[in-house]
């Protein structure tokens, strides 16, 4: 097994001096070098469907159960995923994420429409197409494979043992097994989770071993911006360290996978978004997410420049 043990890993969560800060980054940073070189990697998303979600994540401003104002847009058109994802060919994301709101999706007329839009993606842009479509049957992942997916996400959001007081309408077996069902079709997997949601530093490295024990390919690392109307509408767990030493451990826990980081970032780093290289990340998410806007493309761009990485 590559990476570091979680007895090290909360030894590390735990650092305060910045001396030894400086060394966890620096160790970090040298196997993103060791692995990815100067190459960094972004990603896009659209949101195929918004919000009216039936499960109760405690986290999610388009969960019915908050009363966060998210209007609910049923699946957009073929057509209007095929130009986001020319948009986000052309803001050099590597890979285009079509993200419905909801348990699941509807695997007759809403699957229809995304595979139609992957397989248009697959013939005429250079971008690979990857979905975030909730919880699916063995039988509409091999639909999506066919269309030509390579790739699915699926957030298992935080720790086992914390999962019950971030959502009740589903178990972590649930999510786990939809990982499984993914990549028993031969789809490569991007999943990660939220941080800042109140769990313990024992529960963030139970967090990243689970992540590594899936053999995870790609993981996205969230830091929780805490929305109106939400169950952790008054969460603020994290500073700027906490959120760099998260990228840290999680480089020295899985060296060789791609870690991006994704929703927060603007909100939780700030200033410290150009540190997130250099504490190991070798990927971000470029323009926008699912609810809340991000920052311009080309500052994300110029942020990569400045940090000596080509995208
Ligand atoms: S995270 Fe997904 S499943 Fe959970 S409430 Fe939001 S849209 Fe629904």
């Amino acid at each position: 097994m590559l990476g570091i043990s979680k007895e090290d890993a909360l030894e590390y969560f735990n650092i305060q001096n910045e001396l030894e800060l400086k060394k966890l980054y620096d160790k970090a940073n040298q196997q993103r070098i060791k692995f990815f070189k100067n190459k960094a990697v972004a990603c896009s998303i659209i949101s195929a469907r918004t919000g009216g979600c039936s499960e109760n994540c405690a986290f999610c401003a388009q969960s019915k159960h908050s009363s966060a104002n998210v209007e609910f847009f049923p699946i957009v058109t073929e057509e209007e995923i095929f130009k986001a994802a020319q948009v986000a060919e052309k803001n050099k994301a590597c890979h285009f994420g079509i993200v419905t709101s909801g348990r699941s999706i509807n695997e007759e007329k809403d699957l229809k429409i995304i595979c139609n839009a992957i397989k248009k993606i697959c013939s005429e842009l250079t971008i690979k197409p990857c979905a975030s479509l909730g919880l699916l049957s063995e039988n509409a992942f091999r639909k999506l494979k066919d269309a030509g997916l390579t790739r699915y996400h699926h957030n298992l959001e935080t720790a086992e043992s914390y999962f019950e007081n971030i959502c009740g309408t589903r178990t972590y077996k649930d999510q786990i097994n939809t990982v499984n069902r993914a990549r028993k079709v031969g789809l490569s997997v991007c999943c990660g989770g939220i941080f800042g949601m109140g769990e313990s530093l024992e529960q963030r490295v139970e967090f990243l071993a689970t992540l590594r024990e899936l053999d995870i390919d790609s993981i996205p690392l969230n830091f929780l911006n805490p929305i109106k109307g939400t169950k952790l509408e008054d969460m603020k767990d994290l500073s700027p360290t906490d959120c760099l030493k998260i990228i840290a451990i999680a480089r020295l826990m899985m060296p060789e996978r791609t870690i991006k980081v994704c929703g927060g970032r603007e909100t939780n780093l700030g200033d410290y978004q150009k540190e997130i290289f250099a504490a190991g990340a070798n990927g971000i998410m470029v323009g926008g997410y699912l609810i809340t806007a991000g920052r311009s493309v080309e500052e994300d761009h110029n942020m990569i420049n400045s940090a000596g990485l080509e995208i």
